[in-house]
């Protein structure tokens, strides 16, 4: 396939080290076979996560270097606030120190309005997929989290353009079956983040948002790749071939009343979270009021000045065409590359990460040893990098029966950070797999020496199973 060059050149670079077999295997046993206690110092190549790890442009450092760290109304909330009424139409803007900041001061006060007007007697959320803060957010707030996305992603073999989209009948059904009233809101989730980095195609926010109006009920985009879902609209859907990415994104947003965005994704910024909204001065105002005791005054909300130049930089950035095209390129070039290699991944490609099929890899080892958390500890000993599971490890038991709930899909998810790794980094994170093939008999299973008992992934300890 094509390969599109890195749009920028090096100005700093920051060293890493190689190390060998051994050293990697004691500092896998002594993080108790979980990748997410190793020292990043003993990675080599690091997929955890796409999220905070991109490197900043000469433009965003110079932009720290213009923090005016006014306690209140810093000239950075301003420009931020003049970026995002420019590039989104939104007139209203709260910072947040992440995208949970944003989710954490929201939905108290959507669900707070909702009982204002006699509704949200058992509040639900609707989303395509709520990631995993989200979900919790809901959850503390005593609401109930749904997720209607169309089944069509769960197939990985299986192409198809708008795995992030809503199914419309059954968003339609859930409504009924729950009662407007009690939808608090709809979170329409770009890209689709649990589903693979996947899409939402413009047709499909725009039925969502006109289902929603039909119901009074509001519409959050939850935004942390919106420049990525605006990229694959551009490729894939009919009539926008011609359109700038900045229509595009403009046109998205339409769609929707506010937003909760983790600039740590699109926006190329280490820390910082957006909670914006379209024209609704009071729940804006609402919103604000939860902000100072949890985020911080209205003007920062947990960032510093220099964050928020940062941040109104990155947005731009974020969206600029030729990046998005290398962006996508890079993550597509990966998978391709896998594929032809005979490594099962989902299909098609997302935006920010590959998502390798471990069920399919791994057949030999059942749900409840964690066959994608195998792998990942597989790739680490043999080349150094780290990814992470996303299947049953992640899922955990049933509250009530203690059972290991079995996930759908057992994947392994390839995060590419932004800007940071090259094509090359890319051909080594093959190779890794090419080797990894020649002996996936010999991958074992795990099996917990330490089990917290919530959000158990990122604290437990395994160790492989040896013996049948
Ligand atoms: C990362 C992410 C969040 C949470 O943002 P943080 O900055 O990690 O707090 C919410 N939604 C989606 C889709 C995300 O990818």
């Amino acid at each position: 396939m094509k390969r599109i060059p890195e749009p920028f050149r090096i100005k700093m670079v920051e060293n890493i080290r190689m190390t060998n077999r051994a050293e990697r295997e004691t500092a896998l046993e002594t993080a108790g076979y979980n990748p997410f206690l190793l020292s990043s110092d003993m990675v080599y190549i690091d997929l955890l996560t796409d999220s905070g790890t991109g490197a900043m442009s000469n433009q965003q450092w110079a932009g720290m270097m213009m923090g005016d760290e006014a306690y209140a109304g810093s000239r950075n909330y301003y420009n931020l606030v003049d970026k995002v009424k420019e590039l989104i139409g939104y007139e209203y803007t709260i910072p947040t120190h992440q995208g949970r900041g944003a989710e954490q001061i929201l939905f108290p006060t959507l669900i707070a309005r909702k009982k204002l007007k006699g509704g949200a007697k058992n509040p639900v959320f609707i989303s395509n997929f709520h990631f995993d803060t989200t979900m919790a957010h809901v959850e503390l707030n005593g609401a109930k989290a749904i997720n209607v996305v169309t089944n069509k992603a769960f197939d990985t073999g299986h192409y198809y353009d708008w795995k992030g989209n809503f199914d419309i009948e059954v968003l339609n059904k859930t409504i009924k079956e729950n009662g407007a009233d009690n939808v608090v809101a709809i979170i329409t989730t770009v890209t689709c983040n649990s589903t693979g980095g996947q899409p939402v195609s413009l047709a499909n926010m725009k039925a969502v948002y006109e289902i929603a109006k039909q119901h009074d009920i509001p519409v959050v985009i939850d935004s942390a790749r919106f420049c990525e879902n605006a990229w694959f609209i551009k490729q894939r859907e009919k009539g926008y071939a011609d359109k700038s990415i900045k229509e595009i994104v403009k046109e998205m947003y339409q769609y929707g009343d506010m937003l909760t965005m983790s600039a740590k994704k699109d926006p190329m910024v280490n820390i910082g979270g957006l909670c914006c909204f379209r024209d609704d001065e009071e729940l804006f105002n609402e919103t604000r009021i939860r902000c100072i005791p949890l985020e911080g005054f209205v003007t920062y909300g947990g960032l510093a000045g220099r964050d928020m130049e940062a941040l109104a930089i990155g947005l731009e950035e974020g969206m600029d065409e030729d990046f998005l095209s290398y962006r996508i390129n890079q993550v597509t070039y990966l998978g391709e590359q896998l594929k032809q290699a005979g490594i099962p991944i989902q299909y098609p490609i997302g935006g920010h990460a590959v998502f390798v099929d471990a069920k399919l890899f791994l057949p030999h080892i059942p749900s409840d040893q964690f066959p994608a958390h195998a792998l990942n500890n597989e790739l680490y000993l043999e080349a150094g990098i780290r990814s992470v599971e996303i299947g049953s490890l992640l899922l955990g038991r049933d509250p009530l029966t203690g059972q290991q709930k079995e996930s759908p899909m057992e994947l392994l998810r390839l995060a590419i950070p932004r800007r940071v790794y090259t094509n090359d980094h890319m051909d080594y994170i093959v190779d890794a797999f090419i080797a990894l093939k020649q002996r996936v008999a010999d991958i074992k299973g795990l099996t917990f020496t330490y089990e917290p008992p919530i959000l158990r992934h990122f604290m437990a300890k395994l160790k492989p199973i040896t013996e049948k």
